[in-house]
């Protein structure tokens, strides 16, 4: 075997050996509660589409008569001649929506992050993350280069700690403290407004990843800025487009200059082709439906939802966290017992996947549980039977 040969299959031997190899797990239907992989019939409890939206006649219209009249694809980037009428309207709706300037549309959450962060921070600057961002989020620091400090988990007094660091050795530097709002592995939710407090206190900036919040919180389905009244002081809020508003990308709002800026400045934006119409207008369709009557209802069914998910683990002796949100984990420690759980669910007609490292760290593998407005009373109860089901014995 050639040597390249051999590593491939050593760092796959290695991942395996650890329960941490993954594979795809190719899906024949629609992203419905229920889904078919061509062996069975599963309820899926791992789906974002928290809102049922992905599946909606409306936004699959929208999506259809935008490749009707722009095409399948957006032809070149953003810059040279791939802003589509479509983009724009996009990018007006999302402001409106957030009630903000400017919003900036990406292709995809990721891209949004590591455009965003590495336009604003240079080498020299300093970014200060929630030990559990997501992976986007910790690749733009390593992009931009800048120092990084990442502070224990929604603690404040280690954020500030940080923040005094950062102030006393880099006192020229610009410091940004980026954090999710909705934890996406966790489900719970950061301290925004003491977070706002202390980077007021010490000159830095702010930018929350509302990837989970969107849609479901605040009076306007804003988000957790919203819902706690900070949307005048937060500089930098982040969506993406593809978990409560059902179609695909990310976006940035904020100021009208910190778009512009951004326009000149987000690699991930300048190269790289523009979104598609088609999901750029089912993204469009989304945040429309998410503001409206039809939007509220949807999200009234999914804290039903939430609450008989927790009822149900709670009924088969499990506890699960406190917070609202659509989120919730069950924790498994080891790898191996997350993989085997999730299996065993498979076969009794769940499908929920083993969260491993490094998403989580190494002794918090988890099962991660979702649930949509589109879940049922008698998913719940199939998922019952199958939690109670005793696990095997070894
Ligand atoms: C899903 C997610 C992203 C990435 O978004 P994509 O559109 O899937 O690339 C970024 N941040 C958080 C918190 C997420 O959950």
């Amino acid at each position: 075997m050639s040597a390249f040969c051999t590593y491939i299959e050593n760092e796959l031997e290695d991942l395996r050996s650890k329960d941490l190899f993954r594979q795809i797990r190719t899906l024949d239907s629609l992203p419905a509660p229920t889904v078919s992989d061509g062996k069975r019939e599963l309820i899926n409890f791992s789906s974002n589409d928290y809102l049922g939206l992905a599946n909606s006649d409306d936004l699959k219209e929208a999506a259809k008569a935008a490749i009707d009249e722009y095409g399948a694809g957006a032809g070149s980037a953003r810059l040279i001649c791939g802003t589509q009428r479509i983009h724009t309207d996009l990018e007006e709706a999302l402001a409106e929506f957030k009630g903000t300037e400017a919003a900036l549309a990406f292709n995809t959450g990721y891209a949004t992050a590591a455009g965003c962060i590495t336009a604003l921070l240079s080498r020299k600057d300093v970014l200060i993350i929630d030990k559990l961002v997501h992976a986007c989020i910790v690749d733009a620091a390593r992009q931009a280069g800048c120092h990084l400090r990442v502070y224990r988990h929604n603690d404040l007094n280690d954020l500030e700690k940080k923040l005094q660091w950062a102030n006393k050795k880099h006192p020229d530097a610009r410091t940004l403290i980026a954090t999710e709002s909705v934890f996406s592995m966790d489900g719970d939710i950061a301290p925004l407004l003491n977070i706002v407090e202390l980077k007021e206190n010490y000159g830095a900036w702010l930018m929350v990843d509302e990837a989970h919040g969107t849609g479901l919180f605040g009076e306007h389905r804003r988000g957790v800025i919203e819902e706690y009244k900070l949307s005048d002081r937060v500089e930098i809020q982040m969506a993406t487009l593809g978990k409560a508003i059902g179609a695909s990308g990310g976006a940035i709002f904020g100021s009208r200059s910190l778009i512009d800026l951004l326009i000149n400045h987000a690699r991930s934006f300048i190269y790289s082709t523009a979104p598609t119409p088609a999901s750029v207008a089912a993204a469009k369709k989304g945040v429309e439906i998410l503001q409206g009557t039809e939007g509220e209802k949807r999200r009234q069914r999914l804290w039903a939802m939430v609450d008989n998910l927790k009822n149900t683990f709670i009924d088969s002796g499990q506890s699960p966290g406190i917070v609202r949100s659509p989120i919730v984990p069950l924790i498994c420690g080891s790898s191996e017992s997350a993989l085997s759980r999730s299996e065993q669910l498979y076969d009794s007609g769940i499908l929920v996947p083993a969260i491993r490292y490094p998403t989580v760290a190494r002794n918090q593998a988890r099962l991660r549980f979702t649930i949509t407005a589109d879940h049922t009373l008698d998913h719940l109860a199939q998922l019952e039977a199958a939690l109670s089901t005793p696990e095997d014995d070894e």
